[in-house]
């Protein structure tokens, strides 16, 4: 396993429940999230009513689903957590709707992977707070109206982009998480070395927070990491020694690339002599989903300049080959 797979097993989750912060105050960094939504939910608050559907998308491990709970919380609401993959069926979903009660904020993580029944009936259920329940078979089969009390969605996506038109309209506020700049992410990680109760340096904080790919989540596993590299090999205490030496054992490099990220690099540049290349023949040859490249390892290493994506597919840039420490082939996308 990478240290910065994106998919966290159970013990992992626990690790995180224990770290998320609890209301939007202790929410370290996207300003223009946190603003829009304190005011959003301020105004319910202060009307008595349910805040509008809130859509949150960016890339995993951003904190979306801390801020779904961070909204049930501020509004002193119950969470009820679902996802698009577990609802295969229209079916599926009436089940959870007709089982919530008033004011409930119910979550649904990757909602872009909804079935599409399941998609018309949450329109309905988001806009007139009821379900049409299809009762019987052909032609004596008859929709009984189900109304539902008033409830919030708050749905979350790596793929905002894929959410048909009709469904991403019932969203009354919309916020993009940005990745995180390295002062953020070294408050992060300070906070919760605190909750750690682990002595972490301002420069070992730095130095986490530089190689955590933007996400919360990376940094808050790679400081876990580097406790344990503390307790076995160093002092006990989180400095830049212990920093350096864990992030060297996991195989973290300076940019905090990953093997999902270097394998997508590598490929372009050594397989494919810099692109461009498609995205579903790229994921081939890495052996992921094309999904999982397009929105795991892609948007960090634009963001960092190592990949460009171009009409004609996906192609590596001078400092991907450089970063490598590979040569660039003369006839690149880039080339002389
Ligand atoms: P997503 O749902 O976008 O995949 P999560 O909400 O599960 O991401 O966040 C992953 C981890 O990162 C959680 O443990 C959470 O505590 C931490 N985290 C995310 N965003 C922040 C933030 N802004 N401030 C502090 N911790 C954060």
């Amino acid at each position: 396993m990478s240290i910065t797979d994106m998919d966290a097993g159970g013990s992992e989750r626990a690790a995180e429940a224990a770290l998320r912060p609890k209301v939007l105050d202790e929410f370290v960094g996207q300003e223009t999230v946190r603003t829009q939504l304190s005011l959003v939910l301020k105004a319910a608050v202060g009307r008595g009513t349910c805040p509008d559907h809130v859509l949150l998308s960016g890339p995993p491990g951003l904190g979306k689903t801390t801020l779904a709970m961070i909204i049930a919380g501020e509004v002193g609401s119950a969470l009820r957590l679902t996802s698009g993959p577990a609802i295969q069926h229209a079916g599926d979903l009436a089940a959870v709707l007709s089982s919530l009660q008033e004011g409930d904020v119910l979550f649904i993580d990757e909602i872009h992977r909804l079935a599409r029944t399941a998609e018309e009936m949450l329109y309905l259920a988001m806009e007139d707070f009821r379900v049409d329940v299809m009762v019987g078979k052909g032609p004596g089969a008859t929709s009984i109206p189900l109304p539902l009390p008033p409830f919030t969605v708050v749905g979350a996506t790596t793929r905002a982009g894929l959410l048909p038109a009709p469904l991403r309209d019932r969203f009354g506020f919309t916020g993009h998480l940005e990745f995180y700049d390295a002062p953020e992410l070294a408050r992060i990680v300070t906070r919760s070395a605190g909750l750690l109760e682990a002595e972490l340096t301002k420069d070992a904080a730095l130095e986490l927070a530089s190689r955590s790919r933007g996400t919360p989540r990376i940094a808050n596993r790679l400081l876990r990491r580097v406790q344990d590299w503390a307790q076995v090999n160093g002092t006990g205490v989180l400095d830049l020694e212990a920093a350096r030496s864990a992030l060297a054992v996991f195989e973290v490099d300076e940019l905090g690339l990953d093997r999902l990220d270097r394998s997508v690099l590598e490929a372009i540049c050594t397989r494919f002599a810099g692109g461009p290349v498609g995205l579903s023949t790229l994921a081939v040859s890495v052996g992921e989903e094309a999904e999982t490249v397009e929105t795991v390892a892609e948007p960090f290493l634009v963001r960092e300049g190592l990949l460009v994506r171009t009409p004609r597919g996906r192609a590596a840039t001078p400092l991907a080959f450089s970063h490598l420490g590979l040569t660039p082939p003369a006839d690149t996308l880039f080339g002389p």
